[in-house]
């Protein structure tokens, strides 16, 4: 693991939140991206070094939507920049990390990215990315 790349925010409205966040960190969003594989959309700050990503579901029945249902907005995940996302999957698997998905697949800002389920860690949906180069 090289550093938390960034911290995922669930939220109902993206133009709503982006709106809130831009005066809350003082910053415009630089970049809005859709995930169509995903059904998301992302909005994302930089404050310094970190990153904060604001991400909606497009549809009534997204994961997002979902998570929002059942837990309402706020903190979704922790995403931590790895070097190697495959031999970091393999490792964290050994460990006994519960993967969510089946191999790394492209994500938003120019990532490789790769879940595990919150059960396995305390709670929090973890996200691992690699740039891609
Ligand atoms: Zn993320």
């Amino acid at each position: 693991m090289q550093k938390i790349e960034h911290i995922g925010i669930a939220v109902a409205n993206i133009d709503e939140a982006e709106a809130r966040y831009e005066k809350l960190l003082n910053t415009k969003s630089y970049k809005r991206e859709e995930v169509a594989s995903e059904n998301v959309i992302t909005s994302f700050f930089k404050i310094g070094e970190s990153k904060i990503e604001l991400v909606a579901s497009t549809n009534e029945d997204g994961t997002i939507a979902k998570y929002i249902e059942k837990k309402g907005e706020g903190m979704h995940h922790i995403a931590y920049a790895v070097e190697d996302i495959n031999a970091e999957v393999v490792r964290m698997i050994s460990e006994g990390f519960q993967p969510i998905s089946k191999e790394p697949k492209k994500g938003a800002d120019n990532k490789m990215v790769f879940f595990f389920h919150p059960k396995s860690a305390n709670g929090v949906l973890v996200e691992l990315c690699q740039e891609i180069k």
